[in-house]
């Protein structure tokens, strides 16, 4: 076998859901490999696939990257990665990218969500999934995130000037890291009122895995959020910890439904109930819903007669420029 074939076989284990407990978990991988040389030392031989590893996960995660050595000269290792990424957010480099969230019902666009994107002076345009973990190692998660509150901010405020009321609100995903800092709060409103934007334009998108963290002190910081007017998303759900409970102990406003449960929502009725159950449970609660990763228009007929409000995917649009 080839050592290309080996990796695509070891890729494909990970396919399946694995069970903990009463969870399902999809596991993904990222591969590197590097091929020994005669003379190669250990060290050289685990940097460069840690290197090829990274380059996969920079492309997209979930996929098998061999190593090149144009990789080594961009310098692709987790240590520079951190080094280039605290370059990157002093000098700019970092910017929103902004993906539509479409009502169902009428097809308008009924406000957008902030995505962050890289422009690596070597490496090109790096997804989130490429320098997130890093980022999040680094301690530099908050630092991302407000400068995303910051660019859709100033985004927003420069839209309403060309065509008021072209977008209700933008929202932007804030990590648990971010929320439990102090002065979350504060660093958000600030860039709101530097924009003269009022709180109801923003929106905060969170997981589940926030309650994993101090479930105490981040509930706190999301209710102060709410009472400034800033509403607050459950982003992914479905996928995480998924406690019906902690829809009910969070102060949120609206469910995104996770991507995993609308890829399937045609063709498995399993997850067709389970998409029924969510936004019963939401509607109960007065929650606001939308459907995440919508590929297809059967897909968006299919999830308007199951009642969610709204929906985002590559079917309405991909992730724009701020200018598009
Ligand atoms: P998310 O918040 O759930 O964002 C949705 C992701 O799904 C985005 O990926 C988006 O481009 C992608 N997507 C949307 N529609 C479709 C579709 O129809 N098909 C497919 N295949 N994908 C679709 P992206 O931009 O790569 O972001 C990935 C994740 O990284 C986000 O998931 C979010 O959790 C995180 N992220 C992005 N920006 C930030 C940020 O500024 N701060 C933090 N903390 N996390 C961020
Ligand atoms: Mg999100
Ligand atoms: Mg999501």
């Amino acid at each position: 076998d080839t050592a290309e074939a080996i990796a695509q076989r070891i890729l494909a284990m990970f396919g399946d859901p694995v069970r903990s407990g009463n969870h399902l978990l999809t596991i993904r991988a990222s591969i590197g490999v590097a091929m020994i040389q005669a003379g190669d030392e250990p060290g050289e031989l685990m940097r460069n696939a840690d290197t090829a590893m990274y380059t996969a996960k920079a492309q997209g995660k979930h996929r098998v990257a061999f190593f090149e050595s144009q990789m080594f000269e961009s310098n692709l290792s987790r240590f520079n990665l951190q080094l280039d990424l605290q370059v990157a957010i002093t000098h700019g480099q970092l910017r929103p990218v902004f993906q539509p969230i479409v009502e169902l019902s009428s097809r308008r666009v009924v406000g957008v969500e902030a995505l962050v994107r890289w422009d690596h002076p070597s490496l090109g345009e790096l997804a989130p999934d490429g320098f997130l973990e890093v980022a999040a190692q680094a301690g530099l998660l908050p630092r991302v995130d407000h400068a995303m509150v910051a660019g859709a901010c100033s985004w927003l405020a420069e839209v309403d000037r060309i065509e008021p009321n072209l977008v209700p609100w933008v929202n932007v995903n804030i990590s648990p890291q971010t929320l439990l800092e102090p002065g979350c709060l504060d660093a958000i409103l600030a860039a709101l009122r530097a924009h003269r934007l009022a709180p109801s334009r923003l929106g905060v998108e969170v997981t589940e895995y926030l309650m994993a963290q101090d479930a105490d002190r981040a509930l706190r910081t999301l209710h102060l959020l709410r009472d400034a007017g800033i509403r607050i998303s459950l982003d992914d759900f479905g996928t995480g910890y998924s406690s019906l409970s902690y829809l009910q102990r969070l102060p949120v406003s609206t469910v995104k439904i996770a991507k995993s449960f609308i890829d399937d929502v045609e063709t498995s009725s399993g997850q067709r109930a389970l998409t029924e159950a969510i936004v019963a449970m939401a509607k109960a609660l007065d929650m606001y819903i939308i459907a995440e990763g919508i590929e297809h228009p059967q897909q968006m007929d299919l999830l308007e007669s199951l009642g969610c409000m709204a929906g985002q995917g590559y079917g309405f649009s991909k992730p724009l420029r701020g200018d598009e």
